[in-house]
């Protein structure tokens, strides 16, 4: 319905304006009732509905209606299917439809700095080009029904410890190239209806009071047409927030806030054209909700179920598989061991708890499958409640496993070792669950152990199991997910979207997090997750896009339309995949560039491509990716821009940024001319990067040579030269800032001279 949004601004008092800038309560927007703006509900979160109707918190602590619980974001992501988690978020927009929600608080699209963050199973990657797709499908996923987003939590909120104090410091490149490049993505092409503002401050100042974050990035460089919406609390000070594109403030002031908007205005420190400006924003979203309305929408629970345990078949990650443990054959003699076969982690704690519509018990959908005459013995192994050894729960399950034919062990992080609200002091698991996987190895040879955590950890026993199935938090089907994946009903499709590491000393940021007092400097830079192991070769336990399949594939026939290009031109990657088993399965092709030579810092090689194919026995798929500028560039923080360095960069292709196995050499031309400044402390090699400049220092450089050559002939050094001495002088002299050039001419180049020969350059 068309709507004259201005009018109905200019019929609203001031007191109503400055009230719609924050909530009415904890979750609902206010409304003018006089002039038909009704009041809106928005909540939690990314993987499902946490609607409270009753107490309301935003710790998950409160009771909410029944909702699907699909897979966490770790979880998801890991499937690298676009289409899939557009499904999820389908299925997420008709329950906010059903429930009368008209803005879903998600997703979650902060980078996984360090695995040690409480929250980064509500996050989808290390990687930004990964996650801001995955963020992308699932905004497009919800608001195709009519509801909006709430992409989060923008930005630089990479840690829970002190979150709502914490001064990220971070440098503009890894800001633009890993951090803020998460989010993007989403919104350039998915337009999430609002973006939610971080509890922390980014170099300085409050993300919810950011101007740089907040209008000149978001609304003006991106194009951001929604509105920005703080986190719960995350108000630091309302006027400032609002003159820096922050319009909503929630959970409610209780009115404060809204009379201080009031008294800004009077006395002149707003502009009431502003104000305006964050109401129209907040209007469109209302009026965008109510005429996508859907009365009396409802629900498919059943399917909506099924639909979850599609999804999580499909997000876990098979890390191991010795002698083809996995599948396992009907008929078996099986230990179920831990006490997550029965009471599975499925999701985690903080505001994206929710309350599931129904929950997968693991061990019973192993017993549905196992077959008639499967034996299914249980043993608890541990205690989730403490980290203690409990003996006598050892060799019960000690016993059961040496009589079985193979053993599955439900082991991982119970809830209290990760949450939002704090981060994990270690990548241990407790040390009851890692003695228990030793013993049950000491009578078991065929141990599988299925992993139930929000993030990576270390396993230290891992050669004492021949199969790992990472099943991260995978929602509330995660049960049957398991055991389709045991039993080879489901062919494991999952890749890691986080590196895993050896150890915590070996991620990039474990000198500097969380950082001291209320600062914490990224001084890793862009060297995150992969980006750093592969480039330090750092070896990691499980690399990043590294998951196994029941099945093998085939790569061939890397062909590049065009093997030279402009940065202006795409080009288009093929290539062959075939699947050389006889179990059809889905394969993740991954795309990784690299900068053969850069006289910048880079990566070793960063993702630039995905896709997920599905594959007959025997068939055989063509895949195609089309790269682009931003696929070759860095951000060059002296254009403020991105930039191509003109040169060759190398095309990988592989199952993981470790098993690479295709690979070609693309040509890419910059037709961007980097202006240098000249001044007289540039240096002689920088201008000779420079091909209006480079013949003008060639000149000097001959000339000094020149000149020395003079100065040593006939001298005592001149016959002490040795073999390399012209190499030694170019080196020397390219480094050379130009303000030497009086010391090396002998004073024959006069300061008067110099000052001229830059202003020369600088017109150059
Ligand atoms: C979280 C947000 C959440 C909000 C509302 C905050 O604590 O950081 O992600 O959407 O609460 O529950």
């Amino acid at each position: 319905m068309k709507r004259d949004i201005q009018s109905l601004i200019a019929k609203m008092t001031l007191e109503e304006k400055a009230g719609m800038c924050s909530g009415l309560d904890f979750w609902r927007l206010k409304g003018v009732e006089r002039l038909g703006i009704p009041s809106i509900m928005v909540t939690d979160g990314p993987h499902g509905l946490r609607k409270q109707q009753e107490k309301t918190d935003h710790l998950g602590i409160s009771q909410s209606v029944p909702a699907t619980c699909f897979p966490s974001a770790a979880g998801m992501a890991s499937s690298w299917d676009r289409e899939l988690i557009h499904d999820v978020g389908v299925a997420l927009g008709e329950e906010c439809q059903a429930e009368d929600v008209a803005v879903l608080l998600g997703p979650g699209a902060n980078i996984k700095r360090s695995p040690l963050c409480g929250r980064n199973f509500e996050y989808f990657s290390e990687d930004p080009f990964l996650s801001s797709e995955m963020a992308t499908g699932h905004i497009q996923g919800v608001q195709s029904q009519g509801v909006g987003t709430s992409l989060k939590h923008f930005a630089a909120n990479n840690q829970e410890h002190r979150r709502s104090g914490i001064d990220t410091i971070v440098d503009q490149r890894t800001l633009r190239e890993i951090y803020l490049a998460s989010f993007e993505g989403p919104v350039k092409n998915a337009q999430p209806w609002t973006v939610m503002s971080a509890y922390n401050k980014v170099n300085g100042t409050f993300a919810s009071e950011n101007e740089f974050l907040l209008t000149d990035i978001l609304k003006e460089e991106w194009g951001h047409e929604g509105f920005v919406v703080t986190d719960w609390g995350a108000n630091n000070d309302r006027v400032d927030g609002l003159l820096a594109g922050q319009e909503l403030e929630m959970p409610s002031s209780g009115g404060a806030n809204d009379r201080k908007i009031i008294e800004a205005v009077q006395n002149g420190m707003l502009s009431e054209e502003l104000l305006n400006r964050a109401v129209e924003r907040i209007l469109r979203i209302i009026f965008m909700s109510v005429d996508n309305k859907k009365p009396n929408a409802t629900y498919d629970k059943d399917e909506h179920h099924r639909l979850a345990r599609t999804v999580a078949g499909e997000t876990m990650v098979l890390l191991k598989n010795e002698d083809d443990l996995l599948p396992l054959a009907k008929g078996m003699k099986l230990a179920i061991v831990g006490p997550f076969a029965q009471k599975p982690r499925y999701q985690g704690g903080g505001s994206s708890h929710i309350n599931p519509t129904q929950l997968d018990v693991p061990i019973e959908k192993i017993k549905k499958l196992a077959g008639d005459s499967a034996s299914i013995v249980y043993a608890q192994g541990f205690h989730l409640e403490s980290d203690d050894l409990d003996t006598v729960l050892i060799e019960e399950a000690k016993e059961a496993a040496g009589k079985a034919d193979a053993v599955v062990i439900f082991a991982g992080l119970p809830d209290r070792y990760e949450s939002e609200g704090y981060d994990r002091k270690h990548l241990h698991m407790p040390a009851n669950q890692s003695q228990l996987i030793e013993e049950i190895a000491s009578v078991q040879s065929n141990v599988i152990v299925v992993l139930m955590n929000g993030s990576a950890i270390e396993m230290p026993w891992i050669n004492q199991a021949k199969s790992i199935l990472e099943a991260y938090l995978g929602g509330q089907a995660a049960g049957g997910a398991i055991a389709d994946l045991l039993f080879g009903e489901v062919n494991p499709s999952g890749k890691l979207t986080e590196t895993f590491p050896m150890k915590l000393s070996d991620t990039p940021s474990f000198l500097f997090f969380p950082g001291e007092g209320n600062r914490v400097e990224y001084r890793e830079g862009i060297f995150v997750g992969y980006r750093y192991h592969d480039t330090k070769q750092v070896k990691p336990l499980f690399p990043f896009g590294h998951g196994l399949s029941y099945t093998t594939f085939e790569y061939s026939n890397l062909v590049m339309d065009n093997k030279g290009i402009k940065d202006t031109d795409t080009v288009n990657v093929h290539l062959t995949v075939q699947n050389r088993g006889s179990r059809t399965g889905k394969e993740v092709v991954q795309l990784y560039v690299r900068d053969v030579q850069s006289t910048v810092m880079r990566p070793f090689k960063e993702l630039k491509g995905f896709t997920k194919i599905e594959l007959q026995p025997g068939e055989k798929k063509t895949v195609t990716f089309k790269l682009d500028h931003r696929s070759f560039a860095y951000y060059n923080v002296d254009i403020k821009d991105w930039y191509v360095e003109s040169g060759n960069f190398e095309i990988m292709i592989g199952r993981s940024c470790e098993d690479i196995l295709l690979s070609d050499t693309i040509h890419v031309q910059s037709t961007v001319a980097l202006k240098l400044k000249v001044d007289r402390n540039t240096m002689m090699i920088d201008l000779m990067s420079d091909p209006k400049k480079a013949p003008i220092a060639q000149g000097l450089i001959m000339q000094i040579q020149k000149g020395m050559g003079l100065m040593l002939e006939g001298s005592e050094a001149a016959e002490n030269l040795g073999e390399g001495t012209g190499e030694i002088l170019t080196e020397m002299l390219n480094y050379m800032p130009l303000r030497m050039l009086a010391m090396m001419s002998q004073g024959m180049f006069t300061e008067e001279m110099l000052d001229g020969l830059i202003q020369q350059l600088n017109n150059n």
